[in-house]
């Protein structure tokens, strides 16, 4: 295929998150393309790009985001800078759109994870089509490929709680449960799940929320409605705010979390920002690769999810399966 996939050591011993994706350029440049991880020290070689998926901390956008190499979208990198109050220093890309790196077009797919939350696709010089997609909650969006790098969140087969479906009308009966209702959500995320998913509903009041949710909310969402901080609500309103401030609001407000765990003291609402692991191989099916490399989470969830595609005839490798490491000095 023409790709060669390398993990990194830092200089303490340690493997970087993720992965680089080594490859000849259509004019036969060697580049290589940093996935989703923390960047190399600046005496040392540097990669061609380093690739953002989105902007959640797993990903390590906080530490990529301060070289003049990394690329994203434009909302991850708002989303990165309010969530980590620096400067974004990289090149910004449309959410369907397309950015030359070094001879190479890099085209992006949006994966409706988060706010921002893209694909990357390119070729290289032997055609191989490489997609890598962080985390992915809805591929209709998603091209056909030979190479797929891409997540296993809830890739494992064999646990119940892998297989889910959004409760869609848990959330309404919630939202009609009280004329004061609060969800517990990320500021990052959930709470941008939370606002499109009560306008879906058709809530067209004002919904206040807590400062970073509401600046977060403000500028990653194209249609937001109206949206207010909690200080500037009274009387009936929806509130959304980071589960562990549930508690700080009044007591007869009706309080739900938004999230796939059981363990919040308010009751939850199953609303994921992932695919369950059926939804994990439509997708392998859908972009049909030759190949599969299973590169995030950590644990064991990507070898489980490479071993399940594998038992149905889709060639599937996981991260800790790439035995190609390099140290800092030879990227
Ligand atoms: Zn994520």
């Amino acid at each position: 295929m023409g790709v060669l996939a390398c993990r990194q050591k830092n200089s303490r011993g340690t493997f970087k998150p993720h992965l680089a994706v080594r490859f000849r350029s259509e004019d036969g440049k060697v580049c290589t393309f940093s996935v989703d991880s923390t960047r190399v020290p600046k005496k040392q070689p540097q990669p061609d790009a380093y690739l953002i998926t989105h902007a959640h901390s797993d990903h390590h956008g906080k530490s990529a985001m301060l070289s003049e190499l990394s690329v994203c979208t434009d909302k991850t990198a708002v989303a990165l800078e309010i969530r980590h109050d620096r400067k974004f220093k990289g090149k910004t890309v449309d959410m369907c759109g397309s950015i030359e790196v070094n001879g190479t077009t890099v085209r992006t797919y949006p994966t409706g994870h988060t706010a921002g939350a893209v694909a990357f696709y390119w070729e290289n010089d032997v055609g191989t089509r490489i997609l890598v997609t962080g985390d992915v909650k809805d591929p209709s969006a998603l091209p056909k490929c030979d190479l797929l790098i891409t997540e296993a969140n809830y890739g494992d087969h064999a646990d119940p709680s892998c297989h889910f479906e959004d409760d869609i009308e848990g959330f309404r009966s919630a939202l009609e449960s009280s004329s004061q209702v609060a969800f517990g959500a990320y500021a990052f995320g959930k709470a941008q799940r939370a606002v499109e998913l009560l306008r879906e509903i058709g809530h067209d009041g004002p919904i206040a929320m807590e400062e970073k949710s509401l600046m977060l909310s403000n500028r990653l969402l194209d249609e937001p409605g109206e949206l207010v901080g909690l200080g500037e609500f009274d009387g009936d309103a929806i509130c959304i705010v980071p589960p562990w401030d549930l508690g700080k609001l009044p007591r007869n407000m009706a309080k739900y979390v938004m999230t796939g765990r059981q363990d919040y003291y308010y009751p939850s609402l199953q609303i994921s920002d992932h695919l369950d692991a059926n939804g994990l191989v439509d997708m392998v099916e859908k972009v049909d690769p030759e190949m599969t490399l299973v590169y995030h989470p950590g644990g064991d969830r990507p070898g489980k999810f490479a071993s399940h595609l594998n038992s149905i005839g889709r060639g599937a490798v996981c991260l800790e399966d790439v035995d190609n490491i390099l140290g800092n000095e030879f990227l």
